[in-house]
C-alpha cells in the first residue's frame, strides 16, 4: 500500500491511516476516511477498491459455533468457522477451494481442488468474522486466535497464505501474537522449511498415523514426504522458533489407527519432538467408510500418550450440527447448485 500511495504521489503515512481505517476501525467507505483529504479520498474511490467474499449464508450451532458459507466466485464457496470458547474465540480459515491431497477420511478431500484462494480473499474471512461479530463496533477482540484449518493445505497455496499470515499478525492488520496464527499443513516438507525460513507463526501438522502403510493410505502425500522426513522437518522447525511445541493432530478412526500398538509406536516416533497431541475424534460424512473409535478407545490411546511424556488433549468436536466440524467442511456448493435449479 505505501507502494501505491509513492506512485501517485502521496505519502507513505498514508498507507498508515488506511490501514488502520480498515482494520482497525472496519471501514472500507473512502467517504468515511475523514483524516484523508477529499480529493485524495474520491482518488480512491476511483482507483481502488475493497472486495471482500460475499456471504451467502451462516449458521450458528447449538454450542455456539458459527459458520459462514461465502462465495468466491460464480462456481465456488468457501466456509469459515468460528469456535468461541471461555478464555478465546478462534476462527478457522480455509486457504483453497477444495484441496489436492485428497486424503481418505476428509470430506473437503473429496471434492477435488478447484483454486487457491487469493490474499484478499483469505484475510476477507478474518475482516467478515470481524464486521459480524460485532469486533469494530464495539472495539472488542472477539477473535483471539487464528488457525489455518479450513478448506484447503495452506502450504500448497504458500505465498498468499503467509502474506495474509502477516497481516493477521501486523500491528496495523489484526495485530494478533504470533502464537496466536496457527498454519496446519498435512506435511508438505518442503512447505515446512519454506515456512520456518520466512514468517513466524504456530504449525500443527495432520500425522494421523505411526507408521508409513497406514499414512501413506490416509494421507497420500505421505508417499511424497515420509514419516522419517516430515518429523525431520518438524524438528527443524521447532529448532528455529525456540522449541515452541508443535500441535500433531491425530484424527481417531476405529480399527485403523488407535490401537495401543499405534499410541506407543507415536510415542516414540515423537519421542525427541517438541510436541503437544491433539486427539480429533473422527467427524463422520456420508460415504466416508470410517466409523470414530469409541471414547473409551480414545481414552486408553491418550493415557498411553500421557505416560510417554506427551502433552495430550482430545479435541472437542464443536459444530457437527451445522456440519461445521474438523473435515466436514465442503462449501457444499453441488447441493446449493441442485437447489437453485
Ligand atoms: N490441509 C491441512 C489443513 C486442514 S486442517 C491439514 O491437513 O492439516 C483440518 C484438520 O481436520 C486436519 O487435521 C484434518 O486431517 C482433520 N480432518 C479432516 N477430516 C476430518 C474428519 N472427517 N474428522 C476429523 N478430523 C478431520
Amino acid at each position: 500500500m505505501r507502494e501505491y500511495f509513492s506512485r501517485i504521489s502521496e505519502k507513505p503515512f498514508r498507507a498508515t491511516q488506511v490501514m488502520k481505517w480498515v482494520y482497525h476501525q472496519g471501514i472500507t467507505d473512502f467517504e468515511k476516511m475523514t483524516d484523508i483529504s477529499k480529493p485524495l479520498r474520491e482518488q480512491l474511490g476511483q482507483q481502488t477498491v475493497f472486495q471482500l467474499p460475499e456471504i451467502v449464508s451462516q449458521q450458528t450451532s447449538v454450542d455456539g459455533t458459527r459458520k459462514w458459507l461465502l462465495q468466491i466466485d460464480e462456481k465456488n464457496c468457501i466456509e469459515t468457522v468460528f469456535i468461541p470458547e471461555k478464555d478465546r474465540g478462534t476462527l478457522c480459515i480455509s486457504s483453497q477451494v477444495g484441496c489436492p491431497l485428497d486424503c481418505s477420511f476428509c470430506s473437503t478431500g473429496k471434492q477435488g481442488f478447484s483454486k487457491n484462494l487469493s490474499v484478499a480473499e483469505i484475510i476477507g474471512q478474518l475482516w467478515l468474522a470481524n464486521r459480524e461479530l460485532g469486533s469494530f463496533q464495539d472495539n472488542r477482540r472477539v477473535v483471539t486466535n487464528v488457525v489455518m484449518m479450513g478448506m484447503g493445505e495452506p502450504l500448497l497455496n504458500f505465498n498468499n497464505v503467509v502474506t495474509a499470515m502477516n497481516l493477521m499478525k501486523d500491528d496495523l492488520g489484526f495485530n494478533l501474537a504470533q502464537k496466536r496464527v496457527t498454519l496446519s499443513t498435512a506435511g508438505v516438507v518442503p512447505g515446512i522449511d519454506k515456512l520456518a525460513e520466512t514468517t513466524k507463526v504456530s504449525l500443527a501438522v495432520s500425522l494421523h498415523a505411526a507408521n508409513n502403510d497406514t499414512r501413506d493410505i490416509l494421507v497420500p502425500i505421505n508417499r511424497k514426504y515420509p514419516i522419517k522426513e516430515l518429523i525431520a522437518a518438524c524438528k527443524r522447525y521447532a529448532a528455529q522458533r525456540d522449541n515452541d511445541p508443535i500441535t500433531f493432530e491425530y484424527v481417531m478412526l476405529d480399527g485403523i489407527n488407535d490401537s495401543s500398538a499405534d499410541a506407543r509406536e507415536l510415542s516414540r516416533i515423537l519421542k525427541d519432538v517438541p510436541a503437544k497431541v491433539n486427539l480429533i475424534p473422527f467427524n463422520p460424512f456420508p460415504g466416508s467408510g470410517y466409523l470414530c473409535s469409541p471414547k473409551r478407545t480414545i481414552d486408553a490411546f491418550r493415557d498411553i500418550l500421557v505416560k510417554n511424556g506427551l502433552i495430550t488433549i482430545t479435541r472437542k468436536t464443536r459444530g457437527d450440527d451445522i456440519d461445521a466440524a474438523c473435515g466436514q467442511l465442503v462449501g457444499k456448493v453441488a447441493a446449493k447448485a441442485k437447489r437453485l435449479q
